[in-house]
């Protein structure tokens, strides 16, 4: 799966409907401090589905939402779309019907975060684990932001492994198994309950 455009709206400084071509190999993004490059870096994450603000620099997820300027009101929505070259078909079967794939993230005040997947309303989960898999999750250390290289020499081996394991792609299977073992701690207590009917009723 190769991104091939972003188009942010209402995203932080981003007030204006703006959108950036993905081309394949490196991309660079220059400009002088403070013109949003790593709101940019930040939009990528979040249409992937992070939901911790401090990872957005905030304190909540509506800091996300542009918050106005001398000449400019605050929008109310922030939206980031992200189109996703799914000509290779890898994509699971939920997300798999076209060569591409559009993912949009939307938070409005008040109302919290919906998202969609070629028009069609999706679970946060669903597009967290589409590219989890895909080894380009929020945590992607593909995505690097400033002063993450000193916090990785200095990461404890455990921090460094949950890196490894996000490059090769399986942090959504320890996603996986943990929802399984709840459920199976679930089922558990429900047998439990059953049996104690049952010893009631003999
Ligand atoms: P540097 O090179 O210094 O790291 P940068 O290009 O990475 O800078 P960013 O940190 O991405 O810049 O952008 C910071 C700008 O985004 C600041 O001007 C800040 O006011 C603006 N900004 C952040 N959040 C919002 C928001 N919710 N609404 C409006 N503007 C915002």
């Amino acid at each position: 799966m190769q991104f091939t455009k972003l188009r942010l709206v209402g995203f932080k400084s981003f007030v204006d409907p703006t959108e950036l071509l993905i081309h394949r190999g490196l991309t660079g993004v220059v400009g002088p401090n403070g013109c949003g490059k790593s709101n940019l870096l930040e939009a990528l994450r979040w249409v992937m589905g992070e939901n911790r603000p401090t990872a957005m620099r905030g304190t909540g997820m509506e800091d996300v939402i542009f918050a106005g300027a001398a000449s400019r009101p605050a929008r109310n929505y922030a939206e980031v779309t992200l189109t996703v070259d799914n000509s290779d078909r890898l994509a699971p079967p939920a997300f798999n019907q076209t060569d591409k794939l559009e993912v949009v993230r939307r938070i409005t005040r008040d109302a919290g975060s919906a998202y969609k997947a070629n028009g069609a309303e999706a679970r946060a989960r669903d597009v967290q684990m589409l590219f989890a898999d895909a080894s380009t999750g929020s945590h992607s250390p593909a995505l690097v932001r400033q002063g993450q290289i000193s916090e990785l020499i200095n990461a404890k081996p455990r921090a460094r492994r949950r890196i490894l394991e996000e490059a090769a792609g399986i942090s959504g299977l320890y996603q996986r198994r943990h929802e399984a073992e709840l459920k199976l701690k679930a089922t558990t207590a429900n047998l439990e309950r059953v049996d104690d009917v049952l010893g009631q009723l003999e």
